[in-house]
């Protein structure tokens, strides 16, 4: 019977309906084994039941009147899982999907994702079932109104500092600045992602898609090898997957498809960036659009089947369980060399079991998609110095930081005798340095 066992079982009984929770909570436990076995005082300290469970989980109703007058009421979530090594930090996702389940997972892996940041900052998400898709901007900014008026009492600068995720971009975070300063009657950098004119940072909004590429590209050139003269499949269209394919360009591959909930587009040629930013981010439309401005390219509707397309690497950036096992053995077949997420959990461990049982390098979200977040935390520091850094002083330190997160991984995984599993580098090497700090802190 392995260590660890006993805390799985708790994950189960207190959250037997979480299936995302009970996922990504059983992928760390089951990294953490060696680390149980080596450090007895973690197993006796509570340490692993206490990181399982959420400090805080704060549920409410979000009210708000539509274009019709008609008024409509979702749920909000802020759960605030762990802040040994620094204040709640976390993005809110505005989604149908969205329930507590969904939340919790995402809070537990961002708290490792955080502490491999090398930054102080600890794990925290939030979100709503509200559906963004087809709202108008008033729609949306009375939305976000409602929501703050409520989570306004749980954050703030040294307490929890939201950012965005699927559904909350740059509008959907100034509306909610807006109203936190407007009740506060504070200014301060209570959320991050915010726009340039007030407190943002630059290169915040490439820097989850260009963060995924500079460690895309640590690993592969540890490995002798580089994105250049390489194809990519990119799943998604939306923050992550855009600066990921330009990022990717810059670096000298070619991005050959992309997707978004409905469908997904194959441009043999490479896809055209600004017709996809024209699409997906001006016009907020359907990447099906894309095809019938390009006449080579071809649209399928279904996004699933995206990963039939061959490449040589693949960034899944669109959302959880996105990628199976059936997806997996067909890119594996078609030769795929580095699989790397930039969504959160988008591989099945089925999946994952697939890549690493034939040696194709996978980067797991936690440590690749980490540059956004260690991006707002260089917007937090700007916040409090009152300064701003230029586009490419903060774009070196994601670089600086998104390597050594790589170094980290792999590092700890040798350390571990693991080879290149960098999956459970990831996870030793992000708790470990919240075991210490709750070590230090007593049983709190
Ligand atoms: P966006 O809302 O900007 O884009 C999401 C993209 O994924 C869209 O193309 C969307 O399609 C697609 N998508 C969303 N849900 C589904 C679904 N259920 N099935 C298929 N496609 C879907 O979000 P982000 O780019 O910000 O986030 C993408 C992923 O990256 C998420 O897993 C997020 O947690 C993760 N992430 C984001 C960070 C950030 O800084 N933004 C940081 C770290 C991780 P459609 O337009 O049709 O909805």
């Amino acid at each position: 019977m392995a260590v660890l066992d006993y805390v799985k079982e708790e994950v189960r009984k207190r959250n037997p309906h979480d299936v995302e929770f009970i996922q990504a909570t059983d992928e760390v436990l089951a990294s953490l084994e060696l680390v149980a076995q080596k450090h007895p005082e973690y197993v006796e300290n509570g340490i692993f039941e206490r990181i399982i469970e959420p400090e805080r989980q704060i549920m409410f109703r979000v009210p708000w009147v539509d274009d019709q007058g008609k008024v409509q009421v979702n749920r909000g979530y802020r759960v605030e899982f762990n802040s040994a090594i620094g204040p709640y930090k976390g993005g809110l996702r505005f989604h149908p999907s969205v329930n507590l389940s969904i939340i919790k997972f995402l809070g537990f892996e961002q708290c490792f994702k955080n502490s491999l940041t090398g930054l102080p900052i600890g794990g925290g998400k939030g979100g709503s079932d509200f559906d963004p898709k087809g709202k108008s901007d008033g729609e949306i900014m009375r939305f976000c109104q409602s929501f703050m008026t409520e989570l306004y009492r749980h954050i703030g600068a040294d307490t929890d500092v939201p950012a965005g995720d699927i559904g909350v971009g740059g509008r959907e975070i100034g509306y909610m600045f807006g109203q936190y300063k407007r009740i506060r009657n504070e200014y301060s950098g209570v959320l991050t992602g915010k726009g340039l004119t007030f407190g943002g940072s630059l290169a915040r909004t490439e820097a989850t898609g260009y963060g995924l590429c500079y460690f895309t590209e640590a690993m592969l050139q540890d490995k002798g090898n580089s994105f250049q003269g390489k194809t990519v499949v990119i799943s998604g269209s939306g923050n992550v997957a855009i600066y990921a394919a330009q990022k990717a360009t810059q670096l000298g591959s070619k991005v050959i498809a992309m997707s978004d909930s409905n469908g997904y587009v194959v441009d043999p040629d490479g896809i055209d960036l600004a017709l996809m930013k024209d699409i997906k981010e001006v016009r907020r439309a359907r990447i099906k659009e894309y095809a019938q401005q390009k006449a080579n390219a071809v649209y399928t509707e279904g996004c699933k089947n995206i990963w039939n397309t061959a490449c040589d690497i693949a960034l899944p950036c669109a959302t959880q369980n996105e990628l199976d096992e059936a997806a997996a053995k067909t890119l594996v077949k078609n030769g795929v060399i580095a699989v790397c997420e930039g969504a959160n959990m988008p591989c099945t461990p089925e999946a994952i079991t697939v890549f690493q049982e034939n040696n194709i390098l996978y980067a797991p979200g936690k440590a690749s998609n980490a540059g956004g977040v260690a991006t707002s935390a260089l917007e937090m520091s700007q916040n409090s110095l009152r300064l701003s850094w230029t586009f490419e002083e903060v774009d070196q330190r994601l670089k600086g930081i998104m390597e050594n997160i790589y170094r980290t991984c792999a590092d700890t995984a040798k350390a571990y005798g693991l080879g290149d599993d960098f999956m459970a580098g990831a996870n030793i090497a992000g708790f470990e340095k919240i075991a210490e700090a709750m070590m230090a802190q007593g049983i709190v």
